[in-house]
């Protein structure tokens, strides 16, 4: 019997309001209460009196302190249109002012004369010398927390308390003694989730001893270790799960196994107008492995805009063809499909010789294809007239039945849902599924939204490619930059505009970029042929747009960022990028990749607000206090500059991750990011890519999880599966 599974109402103190309480906040069986951990830890330790604190604070200490001390008034001051509250606290020792300088009258009415507080922060030293925490973090505590807090001489665990359990008088104190019960009567039964080889390795306490030092800890020490052994449990199992999955359809059998049978493959790559570079010879490799293996491919394929994947994955795909099977190219926007469907003929065109001998049949199917040409096509796949096939979500549809489809290449695809992409696998029985991303993408965060994918990456362009040059300006200097772009058009070179997509509304969008277009064309570049191309327009439109850019018949094209980064217009020197703090720094390094496609310097000038640049220099003084508004603007331009110091895809999307989280790596809320509840993809990568080699080998040896010491695994995952039944109804 699973004692852990046990009603919380078996508890001492919970009656039916409060399990009611625990149950509205998900909180039902008491392994559920056991792993309600704190949110935070305040050592006691570190909690001094106002006196010694001074002191420290005087000699010289910069450091986090706690003080606790009670409220003896506080008031909001008005500077101008500015309000600041301060709080006076003392304690027996003496006195210090907390001051808050944003919602001072929200925190105004939390501090009432009397109350007793815990404080933690920085305290630093007013001008005057007066002694000051700002904004510190707080706890509101009752008389007899208060007295805890000095008497225990313990760590304190700090529970959140929500308004269920306030409505049933459930303060932090309450949920501590019934934890306390539950610890005391239940701890016994937990029983340890990770192999013991694998925790002693990575020096992990065990199960038990996590739990217990989460709610009665001895030190920091062990509290860090135990969040630590949480983060690695959750990631292990985690990738279990991708892993196991990969597997399974690894051997789920009727893979292709595709062969070499005549010199096809060979003569295309011979035939083309450049050698490939030692990065794309060595992902084919890897994709030939796995193509010419029976178990199906499931490989993503990343690179920089530019660094060759089109050649790669077609290389791919005529290897596909050679072994008599058709294969399906799937891009996200219509321009795009026609992009790629070009360049695919130009590339096989290109290598003449090969060509005549083997005429290959490429279409294009989108939303936009007439009728009588969709009939064909229809017909054509499933007589297998049709060799490749370029398209859009058209391409999922019913209709939509191949002869002997054996290889998929979908390009982009964090813009595909991943119930798309199985829908076009299911299309045929087991083929080969390429994915190709320009984004880079940090590592712990395509281990864990692509965890199920094996991974190749193009780190390497093409020799022929000069280095962009990138410039970092404030708004005031925007003249002197038309200027320059109206000096690389009388050289013969072309330049992008680019205004910022505003998230909230299109139209505001393509106002700021229509704006901008009429300002260009009449003020800053009169004498250039300037076209506009954004989002709202029908992909015919953009497309006749882009042809005659690219024909030279515009020296300037203002665009959105809505505009597909799959254009190659190689004698474009010049990408100017407005507003550049809005954009995350991978969506810059792309926008910056198409330039730098010709035999010219190209330069990209990323102009921001005057006060982002004047930032920078407050940022080498010390601020006392930093503004909110600072803050960001300290967070723009130290991005922004990140950009003029790295052309390294992957090292800007890791700065990104870190300074701005998941969600704007791939320029919209993606939504495959699972939402972990302790590993923080940012900043766990040590503890999430150990976790991750552990799995991985386990899988190596132990797919099933036979061997006596991964039984604990086995039992592990089958509970899981059990308890989310038991909850949700589902397996
Ligand atoms: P990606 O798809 O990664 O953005 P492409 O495959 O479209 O890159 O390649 C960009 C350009 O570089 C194309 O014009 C392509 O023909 C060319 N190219 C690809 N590989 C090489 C190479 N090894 N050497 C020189 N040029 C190359
Ligand atoms: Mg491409």
């Amino acid at each position: 019997m699973d004692r852990l599974a046990s009603p919380l109402s078996v508890l001492p103190l919970v009656g039916p309001a409060r399990a009611k309480a625990f149950k509205s906040s998900g909180l039902v069986t008491v392994r559920d209460l056991l792993f309600y951990f704190p949110f935070r830890h305040i050592d006691r330790t570190t909690i001094l009196s106002i006196e010694k604190a001074y002191t420290h604070v005087k000699n010289g200490y910069a450091g986090e302190l706690t003080l606790i001390g009670k409220v003896q008034e506080s008031k909001v001051m008005n500077y101008g249109k500015k309000k600041i509250l301060a709080v006076r606290v003392s304690d027996k020792t003496g006195e210090l002012d907390c001051l808050w300088f944003q919602g001072s009258e929200y925190f105004a009415r939390t501090f009432a004369a009397g109350q007793v507080v815990a404080l933690s922060g920085k305290p630093s030293l007013s001008k005057r010398g007066d002694f000051q925490l700002i904004h510190p973090g707080f706890d509101k505590l009752t008389t007899e927390e208060s007295e805890n807090f000095f008497n225990t001489g313990k760590i304190i665990p700090v529970y959140s308390v929500n308004q269920f359990f306030k409505e049933a008088n459930l303060g932090e104190t309450g949920i501590r003694r019934i934890i306390d019960k539950a610890l005391s009567s239940y701890l016994n039964f937990v029983e340890e989730t990770l192999p013991s080889d694998i925790r002693i390795k990575n020096d992990l306490p065990e199960l038990k001893e996590t739990i217990r030092q989460m709610h009665q800890p001895d030190s920091m020490e062990m509290v860090n270790k135990s969040i630590i052994r949480l983060k690695f449990e959750e990631f292990f199992y985690f990738q279990l799960f991708a892993l196991s999955k990969r597997e399974r359809y690894k051997h789920s059998g009727g893979g292709i196994q595709f062969g070499v049978n005549t010199s096809f493959v060979k003569d295309f790559i011979n035939s083309l107008p450049f050698s490939l570079t030692k990065a794309q010879l060595k992902v084919l490799h890897e994709i030939k492995l796995d193509m010419f293996s029976p178990s199906p491919m499931m490989r993503l394929l990343q690179g920089d805009v530019g660094s060759g994947k089109t050649v790669v994955s077609l290389i791919a795909m005529l290897i596909a063809i050679d072994s008599g099977y058709q294969c399906a190219l799937m891009v996200p926007t219509e321009v795009l499909a026609y992009q790629h469907f070009k360049s695919i003929k130009k590339m096989l065109e290109s290598a003449a010789k090969f060509n005549s001998t083997h005429p290959l049949n490429i279409v294009l199917l989108t939303g936009s294809t007439k009728t009588k040409e969709r009939k064909y096509i229809l017909d054509a796949l499933q007589s297998g007239e049709i060799n490749i096939l370029v398209g859009t979500h058209a391409l999922f549809e019913d209709q939509v039945e191949f002869k002997s489809l054996g290889f998929i290449v979908i390009d982009e695809q964090h813009r595909f849902g991943v119930e798309q992409r199985a829908r076009l696998i299911k299309k045929s029985g087991n083929p080969d599924v390429l994915v190709m991303t320009a984004t880079p993408i940090p590592r712990t965060l395509s281990l864990t939204v692509f965890g199920e994918l094996d991974v190749s990456i193009i780190d390497e362009l093409p020799a022929n490619r000069i280095p962009v040059k990138t410039a970092l300006r404030g708004e005031s200097a925007l003249s002197g930059i038309y200027q320059f772009i109206e000096n690389e058009v009388k050289n013969g070179r072309q330049a992008f505009i680019v205004f910022p997509l505003v998230e909230e509304s299109e139209k505001l969008d393509l106002k700021a970029a229509e704006e901008g277009f009429k300002e260009i064309s009449t003020n800053y570049l009169p004498h250039l042929k300037v076209a506009l191309i954004h989002g709202r327009m029908k992909w015919k439109e953009k497309e006749e747009i882009m042809n005659a850019f690219a024909a030279g018949e515009f020296d300037v094209l203002v665009s959105t960022t809505v505009v597909e980064v799959g254009v190659d217009i190689p004698n474009a020197s010049v990408m100017l990028v407005h507003d550049a703090h809005r954009f995350g720094l991978s969506q810059l390094h792309q926008l910056r990749g198409r330039t730098g496609r010709g035999a010219e310097q190209s330069y990209c000038i990323l102009v921001t607000k005057d006060e982002i640049m004047a930032s920078a220099s407050r940022f080498k003084q010390k601020v006392e206090f930093m503004p909110q508004q600072l803050l960001e603007r300290l967070k723009s331009i130290t991005r922004l500059k990140a950009m003029e110091e790295s052309n390294d895809g992957f090292k800007l999307s890791e700065i990104d991750l870190k300074m701005r989280g998941p969600g704007d790596i791939f320029g919209k809320k993606q939504s495959g990011i699972p939402d972990f509840k302790y590993c923080d993809i940012a900043n766990d990568s040590t503890i999430m890519f150990k976790a991750k080699d552990e799995a991985q080998s386990i899988i190596n040896k132990d797919p099933e999880f036979v061997l006596p010491e991964n039984c604990v695994i086995a039992t592990t995952l089958e509970r899981e599966l059990q308890i989310r039944e038991n909850y949700y109804g589902i397996g």
